[in-house]
């Protein structure tokens, strides 16, 4: 069979003759004497479009022959029209040679080995042996841009093992039979079987998005050309919505969101002491009392606790503070000097569709009920308790 993509990854329309339609597990294995899709392999996934009207869902290579599995079957001895779709296929192909130029710039440079990479819908991911820090990552997407736009040309050889022997190639395993050799000129030299661009140029733009630690080395996130530019766009969007929103200039959004978040934590902590001095009144308020029942209004979980805290400083018995509203029910957070509120919290979570616990003498957590259903709830246990009424 010819691989035509082999020759020529510029074809997008071809016509071949079926060998042969079987059905399969996904729907109907085609044979043909010579394609244009390109087979998943080398790290790069595989070709979509159709093939004599009939959508193609997968290409697999499987003993050296191109399986094209499509929806519909195909009669064998016909002839038909192939067509990939090309915008995906270009966009593959410029993130392939994206990849080689980033790897192999980064093996002379540093000596490191590509010991892995995937082609994923959204980045591409090389993963590198050697640990890179931002200079030498910077440097690195800096090198590889300028390569890209000095738009070298590529070529595709087939040495023979003596011409082998003596070339000094990238590799991931040990390679026997006829070696594809994809050449980047001053860059790469790296053994591959799919498809890149005919010169350097068309990469458009390789952008490093992040970086992390992988085994010994990094994992490197990017994206090449098209897939690249949509990225700026999204980003330019995000930026342009916290500009519009702090009326900051678009490169000083970040000194904007500083000052926001310095802010939030001022008034975070004048908060704090006006709530500070609040509960502090009204546990001197209720100084003295037994069992106290408070709603409070507006108060984070860590407040109610707080609030809670205060109180069981002036009252000896059992202190209830509720925060919430009658639509999305109460928080509570509950305590009791030498008490044990466990099983007093666990009928409480039960009768009113709460959740929560804690230590035996503090508990917090919430209820799915009404001020006034936790107001009665509290009355009937109090008297069963045989404690005088809530305050
Ligand atoms: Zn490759």
């Amino acid at each position: 069979m010819e691989k035509l993509y082999e020759e020529n990854p510029y074809l997008t329309t071809f016509s071949a003759q079926v060998e042969s339609c079987t059905p399969s597990k996904k729907g109907f294995d085609i044979l043909l004497d010579q394609t244009a899709f390109y087979p998943e392999g080398g790290g790069q996934p595989y070709d979509l479009g159709t093939l004599g009207g009939v959508r193609v869902l997968e290409v697999h290579e499987r003993d050296g022959r191109v399986v094209h599995t499509c929806d519909a079957p195909l009669t064998p001895g016909t002839c038909v029209e192939g067509a990939i779709d090309w915008e995906r296929r270009f966009d593959l192909m410029q993130h392939h040679s994206g990849e080689h130029i980033v790897s192999g710039l980064a093996h002379a440079a540093f000596g490191c080995d590509n010991v892995g990479f995937h082609m994923g819908a959204d980045v591409i991911t090389i993963d590198l042996n050697v640990v890179l820090d931002e200079d030498q990552l910077r440097w690195l997407e800096g090198q590889a841009n300028r390569y890209i736009w000095e738009d070298h040309p590529i070529s595709i050889t087939f040495p023979s093992p003596q011409e082998l022997e003596v070339l000094e190639y990238r590799s991931k395993k040990a390679l026997s039979g006829r070696v594809r050799i994809v050449s980047f000129p001053g860059a790469d030299t790296c053994a591959c079987c799919g498809t890149h661009v005919s010169s350097s140029g068309q990469v458009g733009l390789v952008k490093l998005l992040s970086v992390q630690k992988f085994r010994e080395g990094v994992r490197i996130e990017l994206v090449c050309g098209g897939r690249a530019m949509n990225y700026i766009n999204h980003v330019m969007d995000q930026n342009h919505q916290v500009s519009t929103l702090l009326s900051a200039k678009v490169f000083e959004t970040g000194t904007a969101v500083q000052r926001l978040l310095e802010e939030n934590t001022a008034l975070k902590s004048r908060v704090l002491t006006m709530e500070e001095r609040h509960f502090a009144a009204l546990a001197q308020e209720h100084a003295g009392e037994q069992d106290v029942v408070l709603f409070e209004e507006g108060l984070s979980p860590d407040s109610l606790r707080r609030l809670c805290d205060a109180l069981l400083q002036t009252c000896s018995g059992r202190c209830a503070c509720f925060s919430g509203s009658e639509e999305s029910g109460y928080k509570y957070a509950m305590g009791e000097r030498g008490g044990d509120l466990r099983a007093f919290t666990k009928t409480m979570n039960q009768a009113l569709q709460g959740r929560g616990g804690g230590k035996p003498d503090f508990v917090q957590g919430s209820l799915q009920a009404s001020q006034e259903e936790i107001c009665t709830f509290l009355l009937n246990q109090n008297g069963s308790r045989g404690n005088e009424g809530l305050t």
